[in-house]
């Protein structure tokens, strides 16, 4: 939509509504209104193949400081210039507080620890999972105060203009607050989207430059996320996050299906002898269970292998050791982990 539409849209609601109105009278009102709620935004160029973000001490380069390509294109003749790629940042820190300062979702917020009832046995919720009561384990100045908000980082890719185009895709990031129920936190007014990453390709493993300004948020707030987003690529025989070394896979027809998940039973389970699932029993344990710590110290001794030259063609391909597995990078949630664990 244009922002002449917007307006005559605007406009339109202005002169049907009763006098007296407060529908702001265009566009331009309309953004301030909303800044000035807390609900504003910030536009952060980005190089054009994903190196970095024309940000804090980069901000006033003009040139990537990681493959040296321009931020700006010109249009010709004209004095104007245009960033090639740009992102739009949506500070966390004012939507958190939009949501203590109404005392209906402001006990939401405390529902976790208030009125949550935990049942034995199920799982209903993530506060009934072995990593959430981890986390308050380990944390429990954190854990006391039912304020204290917990976070799930999800992403994944939409093509913003449908079937015009089959391969742009733009990446959201969506925040979900999980201190809320479930009913609650899953409905899209309680979704938040710190950013949204541009296209037209996915970001892919350069996910993390575009994560920057949150992870610095983030860490200002420490908060402490706890995530799945390992930097293990989900692709290929070992793709499971949680078994790495150890995914068990195989190929049927075109697709790479993930199997054994019966070595996860207990050992007298009678699904293990049974044959109906490959026609063998299964004898194996289950495999070991990686710490956050354990895949944190194996990642900072591979770090030096990962390459950080975004997408730039000029970039060659590297053949990837076996010591690598599944890893491309060292995701930059880890910076958060490493600051808990200082
Ligand atoms: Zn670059
Ligand atoms: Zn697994």
């Amino acid at each position: 939509m244009t922002d002449k539409t917007m307006n005559m849209i605007l406009q339109l609601m202005k002169d049907v509504l009763p006098k007296d109105n407060l529908v702001p009278s265009s566009f331009y009102w309309a953004r301030k209104l909303l800044s000035g709620i807390g609900l504003g935004y910030k536009k952060i160029d980005a190089c054009r193949y994903d190196c970095a973000l024309f940000w804090k001490e980069n901000e006033h380069d003009n040139f990537c400081p990681v493959c040296n390509e321009p931020q700006w294109k010109y249009n010709d003749g004209k004095e104007k210039r245009i960033p090639i790629k740009s992102m739009w940042y949506f500070p966390l820190k004012p939507r958190l507080h939009r949501l203590f300062m109404s005392s209906k979702t402001a006990s939401d917020m405390r529902w976790h620890a208030e009125k949550r009832i935990d049942v034995e046995g199920s799982l209903s919720h993530p506060a009934d999972s072995i990593a959430w009561k981890d986390f308050d384990k380990q944390y429990p100045d954190f854990a006391r105060d039912p304020r204290n908000i917990r976070l799930d980082l999800a992403t994944d890719g939409f093509n913003p203009f449908g079937n015009m185009s089959t391969s742009y895709s733009m990446w959201p990031i969506i925040l979900i607050p999980y201190n809320m129920p479930l009913y609650k936190c899953m409905k899209d007014e309680f979704f938040m989207m710190p950013l949204l990453i541009p296209g037209p390709l996915a970001p892919g493993k350069d996910i993390d430059v575009y994560l920057r300004p949150l992870i610095d948020e983030l860490k200002e707030l420490w908060n402490g996320v706890e995530t799945n987003l390992l930097g293990w690529t989900t692709k290929g025989y070992s793709a499971c996050p949680c078994c790495l070394y150890e995914t068990d896979s195989k190929r049927i027809r075109s697709k790479i299906c993930y199997m054994g998940h019966r070595r996860y039973l207990d050992n007298d389970h009678p699904f293990r002898k049974s044959k109906l699932f490959d026609g063998k029993p299964e004898t194996r344990s289950k495999p070991r269970e990686w710490t956050g710590e354990e895949v944190l110290l194996h990642l900072n001794n591979l770090e030096h292998k990962f390459d950080k030259l975004g997408k730039n063609p000029s970039k060659r391909k590297r053949k990837r050791d076996i010591e690598e597995g599944n890893w491309v990078k060292k995701c930059i949630l880890f910076e958060l982990l490493e600051l808990s664990y200082n």
